[in-house]
């Protein structure tokens, strides 16, 4: 590997980790941007332990919220706005609870 390249791959910061995890949830990513995501993403256990925690809330929200998430998620990709509505935001919010009290309490976890 050049140097060059080598400092294109690794110039990412986590801050902008972060900004392509959230985009790359909606939209599709350009082709050198997954390229330093991933080169990120290999050599930051920060952010691959925060992206395990993204997706999975990612997870949790689609279980819970089920067609009301899917229709936000689409308008967002769409457009800046769409919220959930005040049902789905409760129910997502007591699921998370609950599942960060069970993981919270696990000796192992
Ligand atoms: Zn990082």
């Amino acid at each position: 590997m050049t140097s060059k390249l080598h400092t294109f791959l690794s110039a990412l910061s986590c801050e902008q980790y972060t900004r392509l995890l959230s985009r790359s949830l909606d939209s599709k990513l350009s082709f050198s941007e997954r390229l330093s995501f991933y080169t990120h993403h290999i050599l930051c256990v920060v952010c691959r332990r925060y992206r395990r925690q993204i997706l999975l809330i990612e997870r949790m929200a689609q279980k819970v919220a089920g067609a009301d998430y899917a229709k936000d998620k689409q308008e967002r990709a769409g457009s800046a706005g769409g919220e959930l509505s005040a049902e789905a935001r409760e129910r997502i919010e007591s699921e998370l609870s609950r599942e960060l009290a069970t993981r919270c309490n696990k000796p192992n976890g």
